[in-house]
Order: structure tokens, then C-alpha cells, then sequence
């Protein structure tokens, strides 16, 4: 096992060890209550052994070239310049402090463009967090600046034609499938699985955002049960510049109401925290520089109540939002979203219209100048 003292980008975070080997996790978790996850590849298969600091700086695209859709303009996170050879940093971050477990996602080099690999790192935290008797909250956060900028559309870490056991249900593997069948099958796991997956977590959730949360990054959020942001905050979903009518996790009629959806569907346009706020969109918005101090203590707070009590409170307001319609619509508007996607193909260069991270980028900033 090679392992290393990592300090993440976030000031909000202690040092955090981290592990390349996840048979290990386990005994280093016990040691240390802390523990980082996704250092592996696919299938089980090790990830890169280790590489250079200096290497992991060149392969930094710089600001015009991240992953994730409407990438924000702001660049990433200074990178250590030491030519030492370092463990790969793993893409999640886990740890455990009293009775709160925090999962932290961590290439705040992308912006935290959501991976298939993080995706699955981000489940075995899940699974980790609801397993573990002494954790009564979970919190998902964001390492740097952005909790996340979405899916990932182009970052050289990008591995949507990487098979990896699926877990959200039993579709087969969308890799050497074709056309249509592939997308689906991906998607279906990856995202709508995974994200409904993790909405049943039976411990409570609070996401805690900070900077872009964009497209696939809503998913992220809309899937906790509290949503506490940082004035800094924004909020978008520029699908529909796609000809995609939205994210796969179709939520956006119940966490914002059907009105505010379309407009914020239409114009695809940043909102910042405060109207996510009157939105109701999310719970609290506080400074950024208390964003992590105010989010722990409202889970030390939630953490005192019995753990049923609060597992079948959250299975009542999720049934209630079940009854208003969020899983059959979201079934339905799934299959939209899969005919935009053969629609671009069929007519286009690709499933999302010929459009990259840049492209959006490029997109936004024309619609916001001529405003
Ligand atoms: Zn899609």
C-alpha cells in the first residue's frame, strides 16, 4: 500500500490520508476514521501506479479546456510543482468526525466534472456511510472553488467507454453496444440509477455548494435532502442549448416548481444563491468563509435525533414527492432526453449536438453579450 499525508484544496478540510490500494481501506479507515476512495480504475483494475506531480501539471488543461459544461471562467486550483512521485489523488474523499460522515469530491482541478469512476467512488462512500453504525448524517461536498461543474464532456479523465460493475441495476454494459442502446444503458446506470440510488440513502444528506453547481452538479445537489449554499453559489442547467430537454435527473418541476423550471430550463442562465433561495431550491445560504462550519454543525444538530426516527422521515417526505409525480415524471422525461440525444445523432456529429465544454462556454458569454 503507498500512502501519503494529502491536503486538499479546500481550506475547509483537515488532511486526509490517502490510499491507493482500497483492500487497505478498510484497516487505514479503522486507524484513521479517514479514507480516500476511487485511487482504483475500472473493474477493480489499479489505476495508474503513480506519476509526477510535474506530469499531473502538464496534463492540467488550464481554464479553456475543463470538462464539464458551462464551465465556469475562473481557473483551477494551483498544483504542487514538485517533481516528487505521488500517489494518484483519489477522486473522493471520505471521512468520518463523531457521527457525520463527509464525502468530498475531489478533482477541484475540473471543477469536479463528474467521471464514471468518481461516480462509482462517490456510491462505495454512500454504501460506506449507510453501512456504518456510528454514522447518522452524511454531507457531500466539493473540493476548490466549485462544488461541481457537471458531467464530464472532455477532461482527460473522461471514461465513458470504461465498463464498471454496475450497481444501480441490471442492464448490461453499455460498452461495445451501439447507437442508442449504449446511451441508454449508460446513462440509465450511471446517472438516473445512481443518482435515485443515492436520493434513498437512509440517513439524512445535506450537499454542501459552493461556486458551480452546473447540469450534471444539480443532480449532485438534488439528490441530498438539505442543500445549504454559499453566497458565492450559482446554479444552471444549459442542456437545452443541446436540444436536450435537461438534466437525466429530471427534478427540476419539483425542487423549483414547474414555472420557475421552464425559465430556468429556457434561458439555460446562471442563478445565483439568493433566488435559488426564494426558489426554495435550497435551505440556507450563508458566507463562503462559514459554508463548512455552518453545514457540520447543522448535522451535529440533525445527528441527535434517533436514527429511525429520522430514516422514516426522510422515506415520508420522499414518498410525499414520489406521490406529486418526481419518479414517473422523471421516467418520462428520460425517454425525452434519450430522443434528443438519437435526434442529434441521427442529424448531427454527435449525441450533444457537436457541443464540448468550450462550446458551451462560448455559447453563454454570446447570449449573455447580447442581453
Ligand atoms: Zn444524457
Amino acid at each position: 500500500m503507498t500512502e501519503r499525508t494529502f491536503r486538499p484544496t479546500t481550506p475547509d478540510l483537515p488532511p486526509v490520508a490517502t490510499v491507493t490500494d482500497t483492500t487497505a481501506l478498510a484497516q487505514a479507515a479503522d486507524a484513521t476514521r479517514v479514507a480516500s476512495i476511487g485511487a482504483r480504475g475500472p473493474r477493480g483494475e489499479p489505476g495508474p501506479a503513480t506519476r509526477t506531480a510535474a506530469e499531473d501539471a502538464a496534463a492540467s488543461p488550464g481554464p479553456d479546456a475543463a470538462g464539464a459544461a458551462d464551465v465556469p471562467d475562473t481557473p483551477g486550483p494551483a498544483r504542487e510543482a514538485a517533481a516528487v512521485t505521488v500517489a494518484e489523488p483519489a477522486v473522493v474523499l471520505y471521512e468520518v468526525n463523531g457521527s457525520v460522515a463527509r464525502v468530498t469530491m475531489n478533482r477541484p482541478e475540473y471543477r469536479n466534472a463528474q467521471n464514471s469512476k468518481m461516480t462509482y467512488a462517490l456510491d462505495d462512500a454512500f454504501y460506506r456511510a449507510a453501512a456504518d453504525p456510528d454514522v447518522k448524517v452524511v454531507i457531500l461536498a466539493g473540493a476548490g472553488k466549485h462544488f461541481s461543474a457537471g458531467h464530464d464532456i472532455g477532461t482527460p479523465g473522461r471514461d465513458i467507454d470504461q465498463s464498471f460493475d454496475r450497481r444501480a441495476g441490471l442492464w448490461w454494459d453499455h460498452v461495445g453496444q451501439l447507437g442508442a442502446e449504449s446511451r441508454f444503458a449508460r446513462e440509465q446506470e450511471v446517472y438516473l440509477g445512481m443518482c435515485r440510488r443515492w436520493r434513498e440513502l437512509p440517513k439524512p444528506t445535506i450537499a454542501q455548494v459552493q461556486g458551480a453547481c452546473i447540469a450534471g452538479g444539480l443532480m449532485l445537489a438534488w439528490v441530498c435532502d438539505l442543500i445549504v449554499a454559499s453566497d458565492d453559489a450559482f446554479f444552471a442547467d444549459p442542456v437545452v442549448r443541446m436540444g436536450i430537454p435537461g438534466v437525466e435527473y429530471f427534478a427540476h418541476p419539483w425542487v423549483m416548481g414547474p414555472r420557475a423550471a421552464k425559465e430556468f430550463l429556457f434561458l439555460g442562465e446562471r442563478v445565483d444563491a439568493r433566488r435559488a433561495l426564494d426558489l426554495g431550491m435550497v435551505n440556507r445560504v450563508v458566507p463562503r468563509a462559514e459554508l463548512a462550519t455552518e453545514v457540520t454543525s447543522i448535522a451535529e444538530r440533525i445527528a441527535t435525533m434517533p436514527r429511525l426516527g429520522l430514516a422514516l422521515t426522510k422515506k415520508a417526505v420522499n414518498q410525499a414527492e414520489d406521490l406529486m409525480g418526481l419518479q414517473t415524471g422523471m421516467d418520462a422525461v428520460f425517454g425525452l432526453h434519450h430522443l434528443a440525444h438519437a435526434h442529434n445523432a441521427e442529424v448531427g456529429k454527435d449525441s450533444l449536438a457537436g457541443h464540448d465544454a468550450r462550446s458551451m462556454r462560448d455559447a453563454r458569454r454570446g447570449s449573455e453579450s447580447s442581453a
